[in-house]
């Protein structure tokens, strides 16, 4: 029987062991965090994240191979593979303020293993984290090692997408396990494709040296982020010249070079891993003394500050120049669709932005919380405080709600509810004022039909 211990019952160290569990039956695996709250929430029937797929998957295997406990002590000691999946938020003061991740949870965690481990250990590096993060870790590991004890660490990012985390984790593009290029790293290596190859192929597992897996996880979602970035620049000669970014998309996706995925324009990209990993990029490549690389990757972010910017100018110009006391309905507060998550969602700048230009705003989203909703407005760098919010926030709890008497609605999210069909925008255009606007941040909507309406309609990409 192999032990598995997760530290950190996050995003991603919740769902990725959760399906270890479920399709290892014979490995236990105990997920700890210092978090009660959190574990409480993982040990009750109302799962402290939302992904579809994974209330099935926790409630088969808990209690029988699949355990959620704060004991990270003891979880460490039982284990022989301790994944790592803490938070690394970007720093806020300091050294690389606003760029560098915070490894000071990291740190924490692997002192914590150093100082109770009675056993070896495979220490695995699952939280996204700065190339050579990995060197650090083995450092702190290997000067509390004994003749008995000896610790192996490897890379093995991870790459699901929130919203779709179990259908990526069941069956992932690959898998990557990065090693030390000793025989000791090697074996480390091979007893973690043991695990993964149990249900995805072999030549889904890859493997490489520390520091290509380490650097691979920040690349593949700097390109990512890159590719929306793009279009979305393209998005704004649509808007001037009256080409349509979604032919534009279809056209260049159909080149097998480029390929259609990704390619969707829209307010801006949010989630808690594209800006960090690319920050985390650039002030890599700033203390490699690459001045030029830093500033290539940095311009992404800026495209997507620019577009979030782009889109409430528009509305606001839209709007006959002002939106002060005017109400305003945000359809969708999440970062994406099929989520709870709003970290770095674009609906929090956007409303942030609205609620500066004095609007009220009613925000509607069917897998976000009111107390979240405030929590993110109020955020210190957000530009709203408690006393805005209060003033110029309602929380709604449908759509229909949300937009009734409203002068405009802004589509923040592509829930599958708010697209034509499974939202009544008859009913909803009866109940608000005259005109009434639309401003589609997500490409959902079809505007021909919204225009028969009698909507007005404004959307990303396409002419003004
Ligand atoms: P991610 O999206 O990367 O999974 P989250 O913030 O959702 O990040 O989750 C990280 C979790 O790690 C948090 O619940 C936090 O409480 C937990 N954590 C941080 N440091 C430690 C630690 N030293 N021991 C146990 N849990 C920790």
């Amino acid at each position: 029987m192999v032990n598995i211990c997760c530290i950190g019952a996050g995003y991603v160290g919740g769902p990725s062991c959760a399906v270890i569990a479920y399709q290892c039956h014979d490995i236990n695996v105990t997920i700890v965090d210092l978090n009660q709250a959190r574990i409480d929430a993982w040990n009750s029937d109302n799962l402290p994240i939302y992904e579809p797929g994974l209330d099935e998957i926790v409630f088969a295997r808990r209690g029988k191979n699949l355990f959620f406990s704060t004991n990270v002590d003891q979880a460490i000691i039982d284990a022989d593979l301790i994944f790592v999946s803490v938070n690394t938020p970007t720093k806020k003061t300091g050294m690389g303020a606003g760029m560098a991740a915070d490894l000071a949870y990291i740190e924490t965690a692997t002192r914590r293993i150093a100082q109770v481990a009675t056993t070896s250990k495979i220490v695995i590096e699952k939280s996204t984290v700065p190339c050579r993060t990995a060197q650090s870790m083995r450092t702190i590991l290997e000067a509390n090692s004994s003749k008995d004890i000896r610790f192996d660490i490897l890379s093995n990012p991870e790459f699901l997408a929130e919203g779709t985390a179990i259908a990526d984790l069941t069956k992932p593009d690959r898998v990557l396990i990065g090693c030390l290029q000793t025989p000791e790293g090697f074996a480390a290596q091979q007893k973690l494709v043991d695990v993964y190859t149990r249900w995805i192929p072999k030549e889904k597992v890859i493997t490489m040296n520390l520091w290509s897996s380490e650097l691979s996880k920040l690349a593949a979602n700097a390109l990512l982020a890159q590719r929306i970035s793009s279009i979305n620049a393209l998005s704004a000669i649509c808007e001037a010249t009256g080409a349509d970014v979604d032919e534009v998309a279809y056209a260049c996706g159909t080149d097998s070079r480029i390929g259609p995925k990704f390619l969707k324009a829209s307010v801006g990209f949010g989630g808690s891993c594209f800006q960090k990993d690319i920050l985390n990029l650039v002030y890599l490549s700033e203390q490699l003394f690459l001045p030029e690389v830093a500033a290539y990757w940095k311009s992404v972010v800026t495209m997507n500050e620019y577009q979030k910017m782009r889109f409430t100018h528009r509305i606001v110009r839209t709007l006959f120049n002002t939106v002060t006391n005017k109400k305003i309905a945000l359809l969708g507060f999440a970062f994406k669709k099929d989520t709870g998550d709003t970290r770095e969602s674009a609906a929090i700048t956007l409303s942030s932005y609205l609620i500066q230009e004095h609007a009220n705003i009613a925000i509607y989203d069917p897998k976000v919380s009111a107390k979240q909703i405030k929590m993110d407005l109020t955020e210190p760098g957000v530009g709203t405080n408690e006393a805005d919010v209060n003033k110029h926030v309602t929380v709604c709890q449908s759509a229909y709600e949300a937009c009734a008497g409203a002068a405009a609605i802004v589509i923040c999210t592509e829930w599958d509810e708010f697209k034509m069909g499974q939202t009544d925008y008859q009913k909803i255009f009866d109940s608000m004022q005259k005109p009434a606007f639309i401003f589609d941040g997500r490409l959902i909507l079809d505007a021909p039909k919204l225009r028969e309406i009698g909507f007005r309609v404004e959307t990303i990409g396409k002419s003004i």
